[in-house]
């Protein structure tokens, strides 16, 4: 199988990890803040907050920016649950903004015309969850200016974009939003396995987000209601989580980091060849990037045109052993969403897309004569009858 997304493990990761099983310190060491000073200084950020997955991140983005009962959340549906469901974690009520038709991201446009409405009705958002689809990251500047008129918070879902740049400053710099949130899961850009972390230019959201992933235990006398006491003394001010990454996990991060520019270009070279080998195929073709990540590269057939059905081409990939993948399920098609009243038709720019969207392989280590066998079996499958 040639898989969509797939981890490159080298020596030195092993080397890194092992070094760690070998030392004082699975947890709470030194390799967590020096995997933070090296993702704060890649992004051009103050602040970093390494925690155990980017839905831990998401979770504690919510709860740093105070999103509670009533207050309301808004993401693209065109995304990964937890994009969502980090505001109904808080209680808060979710909602969405349909895509653009071009960039799949969260259209700018409709979300304007959303807030007007929602401003008439009392129920501008809290927070705006921006995810940057397969590394191509949103309309920031629009975004953003839009949180100014309406006074929402903006948390960036990184999970696809670290090493992407938008207007040429590094994804997670948060010039554009309060906090940006990454995903280290293994078929993302690079892995710690399971983990996430979260960046902020503000320094108090930083140790909110600090104090909460783990337990809000703090040893910061500054933070207690009294002097400790006494040097074992902790105090538990928040209701936190257990949210930590461990010593591995982080190791393998900063291992992973020192290969970051080469998954990136080793990425952009890979789309580059889709593009041209696909030009002339009746597919439509990512929205032409020189900043995404390139986490994904996603075609659209265009369904209407061929003899042959999304799905079917989906599973003669399959057969061929080629796994593709479809990201995503529109989230308010989720039975979970569906029973909070959601409905098929709310969002038809997003449910249009799931029906044409396929991601096909793309990762560090794809060969290019894997990518003329996917391009092979994709023109026998749109040439058939
Ligand atoms: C992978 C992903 C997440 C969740 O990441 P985890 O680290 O697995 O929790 C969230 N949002 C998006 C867009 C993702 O792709």
């Amino acid at each position: 199988m040639i898989p969509y997304g797939k981890q490159d493990i080298r020596p030195a990761d092993l080397d890194a990890v092992l070094g760690v099983l070998k030392s004082d310190f699975l947890t709470q060491g030194p390799q967590v803040p020096l995997f933070e000073q090296r993702v704060a200084s890649i992004c051009k950020v103050p602040h970093a907050v390494a925690v155990n997955s980017a839905t831990s991140a998401l979770h504690l983005a919510c709860l740093a920016l105070d999103l509670k009962a009533g207050d309301w959340l808004w993401t693209s549906p065109i995304t990964f649950v937890a994009s969502a469901n980090c505001g109904l974690y808080c209680g808060a009520k979710v909602d969405f903004v349909d895509i653009d038709p071009k960039s799949y991201n969260l259209c700018p446009k409709k979300l304007e015309e959303k807030l007007i409405q929602a401003e008439r009705k009392g129920t501008l958002p809290k927070i705006v969850v921006a995810v940057h689809l397969a590394g191509q990251p949103c309309d920031m500047q629009k975004i953003h200016a839009l949180s100014e008129r309406y006074g929402f918070k903006i948390i960036e879902d990184a999970s696809h974009a670290i090493g992407a740049t938008y207007l040429g400053q590094p994804v997670g710099n948060c010039q554009y939003s309060n906090i940006t949130v990454f995903s280290f899961h293994p078929v993302k850009i690079i892995t710690t396995a399971e983990g996430g972390l979260a960046t902020t230019r503000n320094t108090a959201l930083a140790k909110k987000m600090q104090l909460l992933r783990s337990h809000g235990i703090t040893r910061e006398s500054e933070q207690m209601s009294h002097p400790p006491d006494g040097p074992w003394y902790y105090q538990q001010i928040a209701l936190g989580f257990n949210y930590r990454m461990t010593e591995l996990q982080a190791a393998l991060g900063v291992s992973q980091l020192d290969r970051l520019n080469h998954y990136i270009t080793k990425r952009r070279q890979l789309a580059e060849t889709y593009n041209q080998r696909l030009e002339d195929f009746p597919v439509k073709l990512p929205f032409p990037s020189k900043e995404s990540a390139w986490h994904l590269y996603i075609i659209r057939l265009e369904t209407e045109r061929h003899h042959i059905s999304h799905r079917q081409v989906f599973e003669n990939l399959r057969a061929a052993n080629i796994g593709v993948n479809l990201h995503y399920i529109p989230v308010h098609t989720q039975p979970w969403y569906q029973q909070l009243g959601f409905k098929y038709g709310d969002f038809p720019e997003a449910e249009h897309y799931y029906q044409q969207a396929i991601s096909l392989p793309l990762h560090p280590g794809l060969q290019e004569d894997e990518v003329e066998q996917v391009i092979q079996v994709l023109e026998e499958s749109l040439s058939a009858v």
